[in-house]
């Protein structure tokens, strides 16, 4: 039997600890190419209550289930050990031993999860739970990791322990969003600034409609992406895809298939894409965006092809009905669309973007709009502690 330490002495009773979804405003699919990402966190979170215990176990429920906890000995932790919706929990655990925490003598846990970011809508429901989680944790257990590397505890747990082969944006930007502020992320050396979005002032709005439409990230059309990644860049003697530039374009199209060209393509422009929208924020402010996320929309609807009917239709309907710019967000096949629209104009579009659906006969849009926020954090006040 083990020795246990007792909890960290002021989190005896333990804690609250909260991280947000995110919503992608432009740079798709550029994060596993070591490109550029522009995301925010929302104000959408998943909170995870966590009290000790005097064991090993780790003993986790969440409200969205239907009620059963999953315990695991933090002595059986490993990438395999479970599956489903643990795995994002206890994968986070598993991945901070794995990235060289001790947990040789750290207490139990027993740990409930509540979110309101909705699930697989492409608003990563996914990184809300491992970034709460990974803070609780970090905390908890006095590990002494730094966001950056608790984001990187997230994406490990997403990759090996639920076997998602997504990159480090969602749980990045779940870490580090502000409030009114985009997280500027470079993949390749995982630099990230904040940029002032400025929508607030300027009486803009972003509206999220969920096509309802779910996606699958761990098969088939995200992993034929990623290959489709990999041929480009080997094919140009390049380890990532973001090594490249527009310029580059022309040579490449003589090296590769006309498929792989495409899928290539949509990387390389849309880096260029986050770039330019990082300056016009910077330089011109948020009605200066809208034409880069509606040339993103083109490129992973025509060259990436991840869109879906439903997505093409919302954003369709949205640019019809007034909206600044709208793109699809996230890992495509389905999920949400993201649009700027001005605040007056988020009751016209979301109900335009119903009829719309109701028309072709699709499953009807889920719509709200969203506030950048801030990211993972204890939430509960000095009064818990002792
Ligand atoms: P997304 O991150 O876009 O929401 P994912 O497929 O990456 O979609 O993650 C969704 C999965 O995460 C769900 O199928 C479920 O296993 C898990 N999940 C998300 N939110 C919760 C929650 N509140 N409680 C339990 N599991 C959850
Ligand atoms: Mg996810």
């Amino acid at each position: 039997m083990t020795a246990i330490e007792p909890a960290t002495p002021h989190l005896a009773q333990g804690g609250v600890w909260s991280a947000p979804g995110r919503v992608n405003l432009i740079g798709e699919h550029t994060d596993y190419n070591g490109g550029l990402v522009l995301p925010l966190a929302i104000d959408r979170r998943t909170t995870c209550t966590v009290t000790p215990r005097e064991d090993r176990i780790l003993r986790v429920t969440s409200t969205a289930g239907d009620g059963e906890a999953i315990e695991l000995s933090i002595d059986e932790l490993a990438a395999d050990a479970v599956s489903g919706w643990s795995a994002y929990v206890l994968g986070v655990a598993w991945a901070l031993g794995e990235m060289g925490s001790d947990l040789s003598s750290v207490t139990g846990l027993n740990i409930e999860l509540d979110s309101d970011v909705p699930i697989g809508a492409g608003l990563s429901s996914s990184a809300a739970i491992e970034c709460s989680v990974a803070v609780a944790l970090n905390d908890l257990w006095s590990l002494g990791r730094s966001p950056m590397e608790l984001a990187r505890a997230g994406r490990l747990a997403e990759n090996s322990a639920v076997g998602a082969p997504t990159g480090i944006m969602d749980q990045a930007a779940s870490m580090l969003g502000e409030q009114d502020h985009a997280v500027f992320l470079d993949c390749m050396t995982e630099e990230a600034q904040t940029v002032p979005l400025h929508l607030e002032e300027n009486a803009l709005a972003l509206l999220i409609v969920d096509t309802r439409v779910e996606h699958a990230h761990a098969t088939g059309g995200y992993a034929s992406r990623r290959a489709s990644c990999e041929k480009g860049a080997a094919a140009m003697g390049v380890k990532f895809l973001s090594e490249l530039s527009v310029d580059d374009l022309p040579e490449l199209q003589k090296r590769v298939d006309d498929e792989t060209f495409r899928r290539c393509r949509h990387i390389v422009t849309e880096n260029q894409r986050v770039l330019d929208t990082v300056e016009a924020l910077r330089t011109k402010g948020p009605l200066a965006i809208g034409n880069l996320l509606c040339a993103g929309h083109a490129s992973m609807r025509d060259d990436f092809e991840i869109s879906v009917p439903e997505m093409d239709l919302a954003v369709d309907t949205a640019m019809a009905s007034g909206a600044i710019g709208a793109r699809l967000t996230g890992g495509g096949f389905g999920g949400s669309m993201v649009a700027l629209v001005r605040d007056g104009d988020v009751d016209a579009i979301s109900a335009a973007v119903a009829a719309a659906f109701a028309g072709a006969g699709y499953t009807e849009p889920h719509s709200f709009t969203v506030h950048a926020a801030s990211g993972a954090r204890r939430d509960d006040s000095e009064s818990t502690t002792t």
